[in-house]
């Protein structure tokens, strides 16, 4: 399977300083063995499908739960869509923390994505106390189970760990890949056979130097980039290692 390199920039650059970065981007990038998509702020999407090289993918960093209608600020899946959105993120650590979003949520997100053609990432992980009394894999997979709920198999799942995200802590390739491994043998009971097509990130503190490490492991198939996102040569550099 081809690793995904999802490049989250979170709440970072204007669509001009987008502008750049592609542009700098198409000067340098040469398609390697990973897929590229950049989960983009939506005011840069237009921006982006306009200037990223050939076989760059676009994505979102959230989605509605619901279709159309009377809910202001937000932003359909079929909006998206249009724009030529592949992939969204759905249930990162950041929306569920400071947004209050549940399983139930992004669930409905996951949904809406599907129906609408866009590729939901679903993000699990764990905190920091639940880590430290060894609760991570059934927290983890309880998480997993609540998000799924109704959810399709044209699906990307991250594991980031809440500990290691912007911390320059990272989990230890053996730590990615024990979440991983439960991660697909969750999978493979919800929809049998097809778990083995489905791709499994790690994201949190990767960067060009432990890329290539973490995504040696059997069952991880990418990873979901923060921070290292922001720069080109980082990009290039996690790109090369892959
Ligand atoms: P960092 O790579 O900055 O730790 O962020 C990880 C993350 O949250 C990606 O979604």
């Amino acid at each position: 399977m081809r690793n995904l390199l999802a490049l989250n920039w979170k709440m970072n650059k204007t669509p001009s300083e987008a502008r750049s970065w592609a542009a700098e981007l198409t000067e340098r990038y040469e398609e390697g063995n990973a897929e590229l998509a950049v989960m983009a702020p939506a005011v840069t999407i237009s921006t982006l499908a306009a200037n990223l090289p050939a076989g760059v993918g676009l994505g979102a960093q959230d989605v509605s739960a619901y279709e159309s209608g009377a809910y202001t600020g937000e932003i359909s899946a079929g909006m998206l869509a249009d724009l030529g959105v592949q992939y969204v993120v759905v249930g990162h650590s950041e929306r569920r923390d400071y947004h209050g979003e549940t399983d139930a949520v992004v669930a409905a997100k996951a949904k809406q994505a599907q129906a609408n053609g866009v590729v939901p990432i679903v993000c699990v992980g764990e905190k920091l106390d639940v880590r430290e009394k060894g609760e991570h894999v059934p927290f983890t997979l309880e998480q997993l189970s609540g998000s799924l709920e109704g959810v399709g198999t044209d699906v990307v799942i991250a594991y980031e760990p809440v500990w290691a995200i912007g911390t320059g802590k990272t989990a230890t390739a053996d730590d990615a890949e024990e979440l991983a491994a439960a991660i697909r043998g969750a999978l493979e009971q919800r929809y049998g056979k097809k778990a083995a097509d489905i791709r499994i990130l790690y994201g949190g503190s990767v960067k060009p130097d432990n890329i290539a490490s973490i995504c040696a492991k059997p069952n991880v198939n990418g990873a979901l980039v923060g921070g290292a996102s922001l720069k080109v040569a980082d990009v290039l550099g996690m790109n090369d290692a892959l």
